[in-house]
């Protein structure tokens, strides 16, 4: 790799005069400044100042490297050195403004199948064969290369060509058990049906359901189960983590780095004086319609809703030291309200919603305890699904969505012993046959190790600390049950049957509405 850079320091004011004392920093470049920390035997790959000069007020340098104490990195010494000076001269750096930076011979592992861009401070990615050479635009400052940007294009466009090659493939997952094979009680799409029935219905918004009386006593028995056999015995405890994220949990979660597509965005006023909003207000008044370009013009974005569930609990103990003896491990689960995803690729009844309400269960304590509760978590929930609830699931290893999100370079990086993504899917008959049809993940449970400790700051007394977590939503799971199962209830495992009570049976008053007389559930 060759870092080629030219830049130009603009000093406070003229420093001909001053040529002397400069040249003695700049000529001290070759000897220590631009060579220190480069290993031993390896200066010859450390910058060198190729060349310079004095204009007014201006310096302009030339600096190449190779791959130790590189160009921008140099150009950062050289700053400081000047700035040290500058108490001497009196005249200081006031501005530095990157004319060049070129990094040649990027080592991408791969030949890329299609051109790799970068959207910031990148011109242009030249690639020649598995090599790629970066040339920065003018956008580049130097505040961006103090930030450790120029490492970070560098890692993201090796990312990107190895993303490439990984997203052509299907998902990479391992078959790790089959379930017991069930008689199936219906093949009809339990959305239509729940639909027809007045169970649910479908709001204005895309992927969102008004659940009635017996869906949510359905919803409830489910809750119950979970509560009494794995909850309980598990010794976790209730929690009510917040719903919409600030910016900083996407940023620390890492999901910032992808999920754009993806998400419910949350916007507030710029300002809140009504005068402001007067516009809005009258167009409302006039035309019966909201004048949405007017409302962005005075909103902005503050974060997301709630996309993962778990990473907004971080907050509760960001920059914490966690007493490992008193409270470790930290079993929780959070059932206080829905998450969003804007399904980009289309919704689907309850198979597939962009408002689902999920049982989120958060373990975290030492790497042991972390794989220990994992397998328990595992083993019950596997119990309820083919005991309780009499499913026919399987259960695969699968690429953590963290992995998954850095393509296949960094998956291998990345692997650590234990740490991974355990599916769970369920049959759904309304699709087609067990072998050729494509079955719904109901349930996930991953070892996450230390990406949430670290990323919050949150540490153990002693030792690691790690965590884990799995979600289901009750959307999934009764699609899955209702798919399979029916709507006779006669034919509901008792588990369910026992803990779900209909309107009808409650002989409560129904509800009618003249124009559109529906009973409604
Ligand atoms: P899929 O590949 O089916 O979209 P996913 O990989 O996006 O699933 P995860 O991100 O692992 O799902 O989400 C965890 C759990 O949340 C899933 O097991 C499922 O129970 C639930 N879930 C995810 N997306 C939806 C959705 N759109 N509607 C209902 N439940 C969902
Ligand atoms: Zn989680
Ligand atoms: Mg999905």
């Amino acid at each position: 790799m060759l870092f080629e850079l030219e830049a130009v320091l603009e000093f406070s004011g003229d420093i001909g005069s001053k040529k002397s004392e400069i040249e003695e920093v700049l000529s001290n470049t070759d000897k220590g400044l631009f060579k220190k920390g480069a290993p031993k035997g390896k200066e010859g790959e450390a910058s060198q100042l190729k060349e310079w000069s004095i204009e007014g007020n201006k310096l302009k340098v030339k600096i190449v490297s190779g791959r130790y104490v590189r160009a921008p990195d140099a150009l950062l010494r050289l700053r400081n050195q000047l700035n040290l000076l500058g108490a001497k001269i009196k005249v200081g750096i006031r501005k530095i403004e990157i004319k060049k930076l070129e990094v040649k011979g990027v080592e991408l592992g791969r030949e890329p199948k299609e051109p790799v861009k970068i959207a910031f401070y990148v011109d242009k990615i030249e690639l020649k064969g598995d090599k790629a050479d970066i040339i920065f635009g003018p956008s580049l400052t130097v505040d961006v290369i103090e930030g450790g940007g120029v490492d970070r294009v560098i890692e993201l466009v090796i990312e990107k060509a190895g993303r490439q090659e990984y997203e052509g493939k299907a998902e990479i997952k391992k078959l790790l058990r089959e379930g017991k094979q069930r008689k199936m009680f219906t093949d009809k799409d339990p959305s239509v049906e729940l639909e027809k029935m007045k169970w649910i219905r479908r709001t204005h918004s895309k992927g969102q359901f008004v659940y009635g009386r017996n869906f949510t006593s359905l919803v409830n028995a489910l809750r119950d189960i979970m509560i009494e056999n794995l909850y309980k015995p598990l010794g976790f405890m209730e929690m009510i983590f917040p719903k919409f994220e600030p910016w900083d949990v996407p940023k620390k979660s890492g999901h910032a780095k992808s999920i754009y597509p993806d998400a419910y965005y949350v916007m507030v006023p710029k300002v809140s004086s009504p005068k402001e909003w007067e516009d809005v207000m009258d167009y409302f008044r006039i035309t019966g319609e909201i004048h949405r370009e007017s409302i962005m013009k005075k909103v902005e974005p503050v974060g997301i809703l709630s996309y993962a569930q778990c990473p907004p609990f971080w907050q509760f103990l960001e920059g914490k030291i966690l007493r490992a003896d008193t409270s470790l491990p930290l079993k929780v689960y959070d059932w206080s309200g829905p998450t969003y995803r804007n399904e980009a690729g289309g919704t689907h009844g309850i198979a597939r919603v962009e408002e689902f309400h999920r049982a989120e269960t958060l373990f975290i304590g030492s790497p042991e305890q972390v794989k220990k509760m994992a397998e328990e978590v595992e083993e019950k929930l596997t119990f309820i699904f083919d005991e309780l609830l009499e499913l026919e699931t399987k259960k695969y290893s699968v690429v953590p969505w963290w992995m998954a999100q850095e393509g296949e370079k960094k998956l291998s990086d990345n692997e650590v012993e234990g740490v991974g993504t355990v599916d769970f899917e369920a049959y759904l008959p309304y699709r087609g046959e067990r072998a050729k049809s494509e079955w719904l993940e109901i349930q996930n449970i991953s070892i996450i190790g230390d990406k949430y400790p670290k990323a919050f700051s949150v540490k153990s007394s002693k030792g690691e600390l790690w965590s884990g977590c799995a979600g289901g939503s009750f959307e999934r799971w009764i699609c899955a049950f209702l798919a399979q199962k029916g709507f006779e209830r006669d034919k509901w495992p008792n588990e369910i049957k026992r803990r779900v009570k209909l309107v009808n049976e409650l002989n409560e008053a129904k509800f009618t509405n003249a124009e559109d007389e529906i009973e409604f559930a």
